[in-house]
């Protein structure tokens, strides 16, 4: 597969948010992380129990992953699934994932959103408050005992 550059227009953000929430830069809930995947929570909760699940490496959008990458990704999506689940009982459980600003990526930097369902349904994609950290670690505490009960610990 080519890996020549593609002809997706990213996001211009100057530092990437999520290589800096996962050196340690700045603070964020890393839920969990191996070599090649780790798996936040967001603090813009758009579900009831919102990750996200992103390559390690700085990688643009998914047409740049590895495929070591993207099985990774996939895997670990469906774990992320199983603890959402486990964890909050919802109806429905949300997957999305954009690649270039047109459509609607924010962050240069791959990833999917994995969400369960608010109540009457789907998700918010408006306006919603900024969790602080000790708020979305506490999601992360619970969507753990989860993975935890479903035996996808870890992530
Ligand atoms: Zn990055």
């Amino acid at each position: 597969m080519s890996q020549a550059e593609s002809n997706l227009t990213l996001p211009q953000d100057g530092r990437c948010a999520f290589c800096d929430y996962l050196s340690g830069a700045r603070p964020y809930t890393v839920l969990s992380r191996d070599d090649l995947v780790a798996v936040l929570v967001t603090r813009e909760q758009r579900g009831i129990g919102h990750l996200l699940v992103l390559p390690v490496r700085h990688c643009p959008t998914l047409l740049e992953a590895t495929e070591p990458e993207r099985h990774a990704l996939i895997d670990t999506i469906a774990r992320a699934a199983h603890a959402v689940d486990e964890a909050f009982a919802r109806p429905g459980i949300a997957v999305w994932q954009n690649n270039g600003t047109a459509a609607h990526q924010a962050i240069g930097h791959l990833h999917f959103h994995v969400a369960g369902t608010l109540p009457g349904g789907g998700t918010d994609f408006g306006d919603v408050p900024e969790l602080s950290v000790e708020a979305t670690d506490l999601i992360g505490e619970r969507i753990r005992k989860g993975a935890r009960r479903a035996g996808s610990w870890p992530l």
